[in-house]
């Protein structure tokens, strides 16, 4: 069977969830059989999302090969199961840049290089880049932005080219509306959803199948209106109804019939029947748990949830597993103080502190490790939150009183976390952060090797700084325990301590790579041991 490929663009208005639809449908096709992956173009100039404020862009979702891409990768691969890599997601500034330097090295051998053909066919070679793996039956493409938007034309001008290049019966172009509603008339307004289609039109890429977004249900009447208005059949009409949880959304679409549609129009040879059972039971746990806890996220940009997604959805695969749904407190790092600490994280059954770049907010949470740490409260600090951990167990611990990480104290006496000798050479050759998968050896006997079940692990990091190997047996002789290490730098992935209901700090990213049939240990320990809290709440309460 050819690759074929589904584009998906969206209309209206951002924020429609296309993400979702489409790490849905992945989802229904791949348990139908097939093999699927999904890529996502981004419009914006930046050559990758590494370089934006989390406000501005939410997380950075960075894949095993180091690539720093747009969130949504991490709801493919959440998804679908499967790890994407740096081919999944095109940005312009990437095809630009490329375009450019090709230019420049004279591969268009004196031609004028234009947006059409030049830009337009870099576009078009990402995209099949990746049906030439041959690993893929369905290649999904998620064009970023909403159709009218004057960055999005060449992403739409090389899909409707696409179309051509690879033959009508092997692409297909779902269109993401919305429909809103309106109370004050009570009812559904079809209009932005013609005048999206038409545009769409007017671009040369006829949608075949329409997904309308919309907080009530769609009656056959408006089917049948926006089908006839938007030159599809009244079945190619999918409604789209806001959802509790995200993770219902592939069951929404089938009940839909958005696969099978997608099926017929393809000619797609795989099962009759999708094999959901272990998704099905996943949602089940999510939607009637059994029990409930409470674990406070400790960050400095907790205003926005998008920016600890993967943290988020950790949590809810974690509580998942332990038939329990996880509740957050999102709390912000920079208004935590010794004075009110006690106040600020009461309650808790466990606490999470995120990570993060640059000194603000520091002062909160290494007050909060302090709290975790002496009232015996599961916690869990990832990157940066497991460098606060090592300066806080410095500092009053090990009595080192002025233990910090050179990020927010150059001059330090006691520089616990420090940017490592091989990375200095290479931050002076740009190459700045840690960035992707390395491996890491667990310790016997450790709280960490027990929850992986197995010696070698690998996860992804996104960092610059480490624990200092010339401190590091000096934290080891007041009893920090060095629970992973990366056997090819010999540098300290994750610290653990003695004599504490759960304390664990690493420093890569655990959360990138926990998926539904497959929720990261650390995480899944992390929320059994809160819920001993909830069992025994006066451990948490009992200082050292
Ligand atoms: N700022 C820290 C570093 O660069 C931690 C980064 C992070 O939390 N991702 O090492």
């Amino acid at each position: 069977m050819a690759t074929k490929y589904i584009i998906v663009t969206g209309g209206v208005t951002s924020s429609l969830g296309k993400g979702i639809i489409c790490a849905s449908l992945g989802k229904l096709l791949e348990a139908r059989g097939l093999s699927v992956t999904i890529q996502k173009l981004d419009p914006y100039i930046n050559v990758d999302p590494g370089t934006m404020n989390p406000y501005e862009h939410g997380e950075v979702f960075v894949t095993d090969d180091g690539a720093e891409t747009d969130l949504d990768l991490g709801h493919y691969e959440r998804f679908l199961g499967v790890n994407t890599s740096q081919k999944n997601n095109v940005t312009t500034g990437r095809i630009y840049y490329d375009v450019i330097n090709k230019e420049r090295e004279g591969a268009y051998l004196g031609k004028t290089v234009q947006v059409v053909p030049h830009i337009t066919d870099e576009i078009k070679s990402r995209v099949t880049a990746l049906g030439e793996t041959g690993e893929y039956d369905i290649i999904i493409v998620e064009v970023g932005g909403t159709v009218g938007d004057i960055e999005g034309l060449p992403y739409i001008e090389a899909m409707r080219q696409l179309r051509f290049d690879v033959g009508k019966k092997n692409t297909l172009s779902i269109h993401l509306t919305l429909v809103p509603y309106l109370k004050a008339a009570g009812e559904l307004k079809t209009k932005p959803t013609q005048h999206s289609v038409k545009t769409i039109y007017e671009i040369g890429l006829q949608p075949d199948i329409l997904v309308c977004r919309a907080e009530v249900p769609l009656e056959a009447g408006i089917r049948k209106k926006i089908a006839q208005f938007c030159n599809v059949d009244v079945e190619d009409v999918i409604a789209s109804i806001d959802a509790e949880s995200i993770y219902e959304v592939p069951l929404l679409m089938l009940d839909e019939g958005l696969d099978r549609r997608v099926i017929e129009k393809l000619d797609l040879d795989c099962t009759d029947v999708p094999e959901l059972s272990k998704w099905e039971a996943f949602v089940k746990a999510v939607k009637y748990p059994k029990k409930q806890l409470r674990i406070g996220l400790i960050g400095k940009y907790v205003e926005h949830h998008d920016a600890y997604i993967s943290i988020a959805e950790s949590l809810i695969h974690a509580g998942a597993m332990n038939d329990a749904k996880v509740n957050i407190s999102w709390i912000q790092s920079d208004e935590i103080t010794p004075e009110n600490v006690d106040k600020k994280l009461d309650g808790l059954h466990g606490i999470l502190v995120a990570p993060g770049f640059g000194s603000r907010g520091i002062r909160g949470k290494i007050t909060s490790v302090t709290y975790a740490r002496t009232r015996r409260i599961p916690f869990f600090g990832i990157c940066l939150g497991m460098q606060c951990a090592v300066i806080e167990f410095a500092r009053e611990v090990c009595g080192m009183k002025k233990a910090n990480s050179t990020e927010f104290d150059a001059d330090t006496p006691y520089p616990v976390i420090d940017v490592m000798e091989d990375q200095r050479e290479r931050l002076e050759t740009g190459g700045t952060m840690r960035l992707g998968r390395f491996d890491c050896r667990l310790t016997k006997g450790t709280r960490s090797r027990k929850a992986y079940g197995k010696e070698t692990i690998s996860e992804r990091h996104r960092h610059r700084y480490e624990l200092n190997n010339t401190l590091r047996d000096k934290l080891a002789e007041c009893g920090l325990i060095m629970a992973g290490v990366n056997p090819e730098r010999d540098l300290v992935e994750i610290i653990e301590i003695q004599d504490h209901p759960w304390f664990v700090g690493v420093q890569f990213h655990p959360e990138l790579k926990s998926k539904v049939t497959e929720p990261q240990p650390l995480f899944v320990d992390f929320v059994k041991a809160s819920l001993d809290q909830v069992r025994h709440p006066e451990t948490a309460k009992k200082i050292l």
